[in-house]
């Protein structure tokens, strides 16, 4: 197959990769010259564990190519990839300008009969729109629209690519189902086939109650600090249930990255333009906006002003082993931080040249946990790095001033830092050190 992806962010890139990985010829278009110019070269321009060695191999196979230039690619393509960003507009709802432009691209550029698969994260209905669209520009084309949502994590987005749980096929013709099923046939995943509409809410039902699942347990959290429970004994118990599972049990400061933040409020938005009332999804929300505040909130409990105090950061990603910082909670954070006076340290292990275009100017940026915590007052543990997770407490009692840690995503055990010299060390759920 001839198969074109448009968009090379975290889902275009690593699903040309993997669609050539399994044999089919790819292009990978990108407006972004630099970037394509680095991928050319077998650079990847985000940071993927086994990304980089599956490009450069596909590459080296001819089967993997990059380019801006859509003529060239569209003059013999079976099938485009449409995996372009759908953000969030102000009011929540999510904003299709670059879905538009892409179909606009694909009406001016096709001139045989295309399948248009559309991995982008779009509003229910989406699909039936972009092939009205496309049709009303080129009515010489015959087009057909497959909704095919994507699954992956950021942090394993290769591994996920090979070993998801499941392919999602949405479309209204049976055929262009099947090309589809023989296309993705190889990855070895199930496949599940329905209807364009149902897949489009298959994806914002499950991030949804993913996101619900996290909220649910940073509640239970919540009220395991008041009532002398430990969070992770309680969710190890809860997980043992299959009814319930263990994953996304972890109680933490909320969710944050591209995708939970910016679907909950795309799907809150899809249930108000019908005039459903979702309340416990505007409930998960509204709780989630609250608990990632709590670290720092707390840290103004304990402190009468955190004005000049040398506060350390430690992870700027938004989760572990990606460098991806969108909806981050150290985006919210540290510039309250500097707001307030404080002198600011960061480290992440890759993550800091992104941090760096967004957060303010006051920021200091280190090359190791062990510097970020030198002289501090406060730390703020943001993401569990295995480097972090993996830092002695000595290190703590070491390096800060004093030893105060705000420990977000509970890196550490109760029982190593009762038998610590630390000052304090407050984490979510369980028993604070005084
Ligand atoms: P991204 O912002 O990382 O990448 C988008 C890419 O599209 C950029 O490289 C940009 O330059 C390119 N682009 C924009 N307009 C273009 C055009 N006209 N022609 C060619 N390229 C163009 O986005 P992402 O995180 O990969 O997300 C893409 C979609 O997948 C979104 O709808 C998102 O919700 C969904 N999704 C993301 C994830 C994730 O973990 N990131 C997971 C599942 C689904």
């Amino acid at each position: 197959m001839n198969i074109a992806v448009v968009g090379t962010g975290y889902v275009g890139l690593v699903t040309g990769v993997g669609l050539s990985a399994i044999g089919h010829h790819v292009t990978c278009i990108d407006i972004d010259e630099e970037k394509v110019n680095k991928m050319k070269q077998g650079i990847s321009p985000i940071f993927e564990p086994g990304l980089e060695d599956l490009m450069k191999e596909n590459i080296l196979a001819d089967r993997l190519h990059f380019t801006t230039n859509y003529a060239d690619t569209f003059l013999n393509l079976d099938i485009v990839y449409i995996a372009v960003g759908t953000p969030e507009n102000e009011d929540g709802t999510a904003n299709l300008t670059f879905i538009d432009k892409v179909v606009d691209q694909i009406a001016y550029y096709t001139k045989k009969e295309i399948i248009v698969v559309t991995k982008s994260t779009v509003p229910v209905g989406t699909n039936h729109y972009i092939k009205d669209k496309l049709t009303k520009q080129n009515p010489n084309v015959a087009f057909e629209v497959v909704s095919n949502p994507e699954f992956l994590r950021e942090g394993s987005a290769v591994y996920d690519v090979f070993h998801g749980s499941r392919i999602v096929i949405g479309s209204d013709s049976e055929a262009a189902a099947e090309v589809m099923h023989q296309v993705n046939e190889p990855f070895g995943i199930p496949i599940f086939k329905t209807d364009t509409c149902s897949a489009e809410m298959i994806k914002y039902a499950s991030n949804a109650f993913l996101a619900t699942k996290i909220s649910f347990i940073n509640e239970i959290a919540n009220v395991c600090e008041k009532v002398n429970a430990d969070i992770e004994e309680v969710a190890l118990g809860m997980g043992l249930d299959n009814r319930i599972g263990s994953q996304f049990l972890k109680a933490g400061i909320g969710y944050g990255g591209s995708c939970f933040p910016k679907d909950t409020k795309a799907l809150k938005q899809i249930a108000d333009e019908v005039d459903y009332e979702f309340g416990l999804l505007n409930a998960v929300i509204e709780f989630n906006n609250k608990q990632r505040k709590k670290l720092l909130n707390q840290a103004l409990l304990d402190f009468d002003s955190l004005a000049g105090k040398n506060i350390g950061i430690l992870g700027l990603a938004f989760k572990p082993d990606t460098d991806d910082i969108r909806e981050a909670a150290s985006l919210e954070i540290i510039p309250e931080l500097v707001k307030m006076g404080a002198n600011v340290k960061a480290y992440d292990p890759v993550a800091m040249d992104n941090a760096k275009k967004v957060l303010p100017a006051e920021v200091t940026y280190v090359d190791s946990p062990t510097l970020a915590l030198a002289d501090t007052d406060l730390v703020f543990i943001l993401t569990e790095w295995a480097d972090i997770r993996d830092l002695p407490l000595s290190t703590f009692e070491n390096q800060m001033r004093n030893s105060n840690v705000y420990d977000g995503r509970n890196c550490f055990s109760q029982k190593d830092i009762q038998q610590s010299n630390l000052q304090s060390y407050y984490s979510i759920g369980r028993a604070a050190k005084r």
